[in-house]
């Protein structure tokens, strides 16, 4: 015997209001996952060195074949902190760095470059030409790099990301510095500080302007 019409009908009712409890709870799941990700994203950070070497090819190359066999860690450590953040870049990405020869650093300016990223760099002139310097790679891909002509260094080491976030500290972007040194890196979002950065920034770039450089100082 079939059930009357009224039991179809709330059988009707039940099924939509737990399909819709069903979509309900996937979308606060979902919800949640990108509140967490996204304030933890935001939230200032401090990064120690040295760091263990450990692989970094999911965050340079996430179609890679698994299980990668790389035979070093795949854990996270402070330089995989640090390109977490570079990669969150979706606009601009100002890089003042004094030296920068690490090439998973340099990857992952690529990366960003790749992406459409508008990338700027200002170095120091006497460590871009230093053995394993990346400045070179970095300029021969398309990104605009800039540098001093003074007897005093370029000492800075920051980079803002998408003009609010700011990354500074005593690291250079080495591979000696970041396996070996004790160095300390502080990521930050405050908008004052970063201003005032992205102020430095926009002031060295403008002193750097390949227009104001003197070829044959001295002559007149
Ligand atoms: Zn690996």
């Amino acid at each position: 015997m079939w059930p009357p019409a009224a039991s179809w009908k709330a059988l009707g009712v039940v099924s939509l209001l737990l399909a819709l409890g069903l979509e309900g709870a996937t979308w606060f799941l979902l919800y949640f996952l990108r509140e967490r990700r996204r304030r933890r994203s935001s939230l200032p950070e401090v990064l120690f060195f040295p760091a263990p070497p450990t692989c970094t090819e999911g965050l340079l190359r996430p179609s890679r074949p698994v299980p990668c066999v790389c035979g070093l860690p795949h854990t996270e450590s402070s330089l995989s902190r640090l390109m977490l953040r570079l990669l969150s870049a979706r606009r601009t990405l100002e890089l003042c760095l004094f030296s920068f020869s690490n090439p998973q650093l340099a990857r992952t300016v690529l990366l960003l470059h790749k992406r459409r990223v508008q990338v700027r760099l200002i170095a120091d002139s006497d460590y871009m030409a230093v053995r394993g310097s990346q400045v070179g790679v970095l300029r021969k891909a398309g990104i605009e790099v800039r540098h001093d002509q003074h007897a005093g260094y370029m000492h800075h080491k920051f980079a803002v990301v998408d003009k609010t976030v700011l990354i500074t500290g005593s690291l250079n972007w080495t591979t000696q510095a970041i396996q070996t040194n004790r160095e300390n890196i502080l990521i930050l979002e405050d908008a004052v500080v970063v201003k005032a950065f992205l102020e430095e920034f926009e002031r060295i770039w403008q002193e750097y302007d390949p227009a104001c450089y003197v070829f044959f100082p001295g002559r007149k």
